[in-house]
């Protein structure tokens, strides 16, 4: 794993899906965090044009940065759907800041919106396990098991109804045989 200084406000950590980056102090909103960085890929290069992963990142039609080198430390950032830090995209310049859109707490993990290409591609096939989503899919499960619960409530209240008009019929017929008896009596 990458060494980082620590005067810088981040660490590579254990994430729920691997490592995921993390503040180490407060980061106040806006704050550029840190840059995508990586070789300069250009399109119109056939060799270029030809490397595939999934950290690049397209900057123009032409410009991407190929962020999967190991120096890349922002590549650790995970994708939220729901996230604190957002990519702050400077075409011209051809860079790419991780730039916190709230004040990120020391011990949260930092993230930030992949993008629709990204999450169509990587994400979707898989299910994405941001803490937004795995909320989401936590309260479906619940509301199915809340439903199929009330269905089973329904069914043995339709059982329950119809012994009890089982033990009516049966209770009538008891109830002539007590008669008899005590008649006897
Ligand atoms: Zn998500």
């Amino acid at each position: 794993m990458p060494t980082i200084s620590s005067r810088k406000p981040y660490r590579v950590g254990r994430s729920r899906t691997g490592l995921g980056l993390f503040a180490t102090k407060e980061i106040r909103k806006g704050t550029r965090i840190l840059e995508y960085s990586g070789p300069l890929l250009d399109c119109n290069k056939e060799e270029d044009d030809a490397v595939e992963n999934k950290y690049l990142f397209h900057l123009t039609a032409r410009w991407t940065i190929d962020g999967s080198v190991r120096r890349n430390i922002a590549r650790y950032a995970n994708h939220a759907c729901r996230p604190n830090a957002e990519s702050d995209v400077q075409p011209r310049k051809r860079k790419v800041y991780i730039r916190a859109i709230k004040t990120i707490q020391p011990g949260d993990e930092i993230t930030y919106d992949y993008g629709t290409d990204y999450f169509k591609e990587y994400l979707k096939p898989i299910g994405c396990k941001c803490a937004h989503c795995e909320k989401k899919r936590k309260l479906a499960r619940a509301e199915a098991r809340a439903a199929k619960k009330r269905a089973k409530a329904r069914a043995e209240k339709r059982a329950l109804k119809l012994k009890m008009n089982g033990h009516a019929l049966n209770g009538h017929a008891f109830n002539g045989a007590v008669g008899k008896k005590t008649r006897k009596r």
